[in-house]
């Protein structure tokens, strides 16, 4: 895996060739058709933002700092009934811990409702638009299909002066919801269906989050979408390849109206195996408690990618090597993974910590007799320092790390085998205890004293490196260790079946009484740290809160282990 990843990257160093979209931006450039480009990121504020955002923003956010350009985080808010604040903030905060920095402003498309409407009221006086009073069925009916023509509406030959009078009493709140639309009169034939006649505004008594009660008739996105593009400056609009067939019609406003001619450009939208990323379906999962909250760490949300761990630079790293391309394909999760412990391989510090303890007597060390061994916290990087860690005749070893028998090819503890304990000593088995359930309660070595890391005379040879805990300095710890959420790689992409049934049933597991050395009593949350063989961890500042005990999470293991 990793280095099928080192390929493309170096791929990429070497020939630092532009992505398409890149290549558009450097020509308008150089052309001189901008001075400087301004692009902008518009999320609904109706769910918190996930993976498949933090490449829209990679992008949008990315490209603005590599042309030197403005970037604006818009609220795209012009659907009253799903959005709210706690949304709004959850975004800021994200786009922020990844690192980057709307210096082209904050909207809300609420903040342009007054300017759409004067846009949809010059478009009326152009001829452009008018109000439809049918039923929502009746415009379905006849829409027709793409093969086929539409057929006209009989409203929409509606005097200009009457659909003036008319729109203005819709924002006036003199008709009912639902009573009549405001239309764009451009095609009934046309091919692309989008452009028979597309709704402009809709009537809707609903308090909005900005503009409480003010208005009670809302735009459409396409309306409001394109011409907030063009109120804002925004040169290049960067969307998902869904909006491709929108384009003709955002193009047809800009020319009717005579606006700032944005230009959208569509990408590939990410796709992650094991993964779902509708919003709404990510809410159903917070809503019936399948997970714990939008922030739970199995989440592809960037919320719960941060509380397990994940950090901006990883997030970034991932979205740099996914690309920008024309075509959407699916992406193995365990990229995002590589990603993740590529960079904190780098900056991670090392800790010893014992998931599944049992106990580890070594016969031969004085009782009531502890030293302190320096262990480097990151020997990718000796200005990490060292830190030291107390040894004594009683640790925790893992359970996993002693069999009652084995072959040659076992190179931890075992009847006869001989191993060393990381940064301490060489240790040679002696006896174990068994409980009467059967389980191993014990295990006796006896250490060579002059085998000591760092100033090993002894000349003996250990194959096995072990990691270990001081028993009478442990920190009691509750570890999560996390696995992908689904079970299978394309959750949603079962006709007829609820994408719930993919639920990997051992996403979590929740083990108790583990043995953390001592020195992690004061990290903090959310830093990461290296478990000594077992994997990249951090710990859970809130479910430390309220367990009152540490809780760390794994962020992802040393290893690419998933056999999905
Ligand atoms: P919904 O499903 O609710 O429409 P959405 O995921 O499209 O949600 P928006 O808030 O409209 O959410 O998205 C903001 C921006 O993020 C849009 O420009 C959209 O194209 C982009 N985006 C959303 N999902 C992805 C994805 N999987 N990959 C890349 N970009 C995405
Ligand atoms: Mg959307």
């Amino acid at each position: 895996m990793a280095e099928e990843h080192t390929t493309t990257s170096e791929k990429k160093e070497e020939g630092a060739s532009l992505h398409f979209i890149e290549q558009i931006i450097a020509d308008d450039l150089q052309s001189g058709k901008h001075q400087r480009i301004h692009t902008r990121f518009p999320p609904e504020p109706n769910g918190y933002l996930h993976i498949g955002h933090a490449k829209a923003i990679c992008l949008s956010f990315g490209l603005a700092e590599k042309y030197e350009g403005l970037v604006n985080l818009r609220f795209d808010d012009t659907n009253p009934e799903k959005e709210n604040q706690e949304y709004v903030d959850a975004i800021r905060r994200d786009v922020s811990w990844l690192g980057y920095d709307w210096n082209g402003g904050e909207f809300y498309t609420s903040d342009h409702f007054e300017q759409l409407y004067g846009f949809a009221v010059k478009l009326i006086e152009l001829g452009k638009a008018y109000v439809d009073h049918q039923t929502a069925e009746e415009m379905a009916a006849q829409k027709g299909t793409p093969t086929t023509a539409g057929t006209n509406s009989p409203h929409r030959d509606r005097p200009v002066k009457e659909n003036l009078r008319l729109f203005q009493e819709m924002r006036d709140g003199v008709h009912p919801d639902g009573h009549c639309v405001l239309r764009a009169k451009i095609d009934m034939a046309h091919t692309n269906m989008h452009m028979r006649d597309p709704l402009l505004y809709r009537i809707k008594r609903a308090h909005h989050h900005r503009t409480g009660d003010d208005w009670c008739l809302y735009p459409m996105y396409d309306f409001a979408h394109g011409q907030s593009d063009s109120i804002e400056n925004i040169t290049h609009s960067l969307c998902t390849l869904e909006f491709e067939v929108h384009r003709p019609l955002y193009e047809w406003f800009i020319e009717q109206l005579g606006i700032f001619p944005s230009r959208q450009i569509e990408f590939a939208r990410l796709n992650l195996d094991h993964t779902i990323m509708s919003k709404r379906k990510l809410l159903t999962l917070v809503e019936d408690g399948v997970v714990d909250g939008w922030d739970d760490p199995r989440m592809p949300t960037i919320s719960g990618l941060r509380r397990r761990g994940f950090t901006p630079e990883s997030i970034r790293t991932f979205c740099d090597r996914v690309g920008i391309a024309k075509r959407e394909n699916v992406i193995d999760f365990s990229l995002l993974e590589w990603a993740l412990r590529d960079h904190l391989n780098r900056v991670a510090h090392r800790a010893m910590a014992v998931l599944d303890p049992i106990k580890l007597v070594i016969t031969n060390y004085p009782e009531g007799q502890t030293e302190d061994l320096p262990s480097e916290n990151n020997p990718e990087d000796p200005a990490a320092g060292t830190r030291t860690l107390p040894f004594s005749r009683e640790l925790w070893m893992e359970r996993d790390d002693f069999r009652e028998e084995a072959n040659r090819k076992w190179f931890r503890l075992a009847p006869g085998k001989t191993v060393r304990l990381k940064s301490a000593f060489i240790v040679r088995y002696v006896d174990h205890i068994v409980g009467t359930d059967g389980r191993i309660e014990e295990v006796h070595v006896e250490y060579f004293p002059d085998s000591r890391s760092g100033s090993d005379t002894s000349g003996i040879k250990a194959k096995g490196t072990l990691h270990w805990v001081n028993a009478a300095t442990a920190i009691d710890a509750e570890v999560r260790l996390y696995d992908r959420l689904f079970s299978d790689p394309t959750p949603d992409g079962h006709e007829g079946r609820d994408f719930k049934e993919f639920l990997n049933p051992d996403s979590l597991e929740i083990r108790q009484g583990c043995k953390l050395e001592p020195s992690l009593a004061s990290a903090e949350g959310g830093t990461p740290y290296q478990f000594t063989r077992l994997g990249y961890f951090s710990l859970d500042a809130e479910h430390t809160a309220k367990a009152g005990h540490p809780v760390w999470n794994r962020s992802v293991t040393l290893k690419d282990g998933w056999k999905g």
